[in-house]
């Protein structure tokens, strides 16, 4: 009779394969995906640990699944990278009617919502708005698993349109976050965990640490072994 086990040799075989294959090497400077309001803590830390700490199973995954996405829609001839105040902007394509990012989420087609549901998409492509002087940015979002209903991959396509004053004000933040970036760079002192915790709050009210998950910094990073579990009242447990 036919058998079946997993094999986790090959599992690892693939997953090694494929970090050889996307593990860019990391810009010298601030890019503005270190600065979108996400973890500030793993920009900082990636910088300082070398040899790097190689990514988690997951992270691999989710580069794997976003390079491939965008490769397909793509090819291998992205635009060059926008360097404005000292943050470099990385947008996915130009077509004739302008810059579009490119995303993928399992989150359901059905009411997504392109400016809210995922607020550091917005800021980055805000960031990336400001940079080009432009008001309007498309965002194409592969839906992994359509709308739920009938569980198909869909893809759709947004334009989004900023009135000028959200670009500065967005801009204000990444500078900010810029400064603080450069300056643990700098000092070798990450930020205090009562200013780590706001870049795991997107609404200021609910903490959230998905980012943690995924992360291959979680055994290093003071945040995470002092503080994490703590602050989460023991809900979320490192790996
Ligand atoms: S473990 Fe969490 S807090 Fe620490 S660097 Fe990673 S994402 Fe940030």
């Amino acid at each position: 009779m036919a058998t079946w086990e997993k094999n986790e040799e090959l599992r690892k075989y693939y997953l090694n394969r494929a970090v050889s294959q996307v593990n860019s090497p990391r810009p010298e400077e601030v890019h503005a995906s270190d600065v979108d309001g996400l973890c500030i803590l793993k920009p900082y830390y990636r910088r300082k640990i070398q040899p790097p700490l190689p990514l988690s199973d997951l992270a691999i995954l989710f580069l794997m699944r976003g390079l491939a996405i965008e490769f397909y829609l793509v090819g291998e001839d992205s635009p060059p990278p926008i360097r404005k105040d000292r943050v470099w902007c990385s947008v996915d394509d130009i077509t004739s009617t302008g810059p579009v990012e490119l995303k993928s989420t399992i989150k359901s087609a059905r009411d997504f919502d392109p400016i809210h549901t995922y607020p550091h998409w917005t800021t980055r492509i805000k960031c990336y708005a400001y940079a080009m002087e432009r008001h309007t940015f498309d965002l194409g979002v592969f839906f992994l698993m359509g709308d739920y209903r009938e569980v198909r991959t869909s893809f759709d396509c947004f334009t989004l349109n900023f009135e000028q004053h959200e670009l500065e004000e967005n801009w204000a933040k990444i500078l900010k976050n810029r400064d603080i970036l450069e300056d643990m760079w700098a000092t070798n002192v990450p930020v205090p965990p009562e200013i780590a915790v706001l870049y795991h709050s997107p609404d200021r009210r609910r903490v959230q640490f998905w980012q943690c998950e995924q992360c291959e910094i979680d055994g290093v990073c003071y945040f995470a072994s002092e503080y994490l579990e703590k602050m989460n009242n023991g809900k979320y447990r490192l790996k």
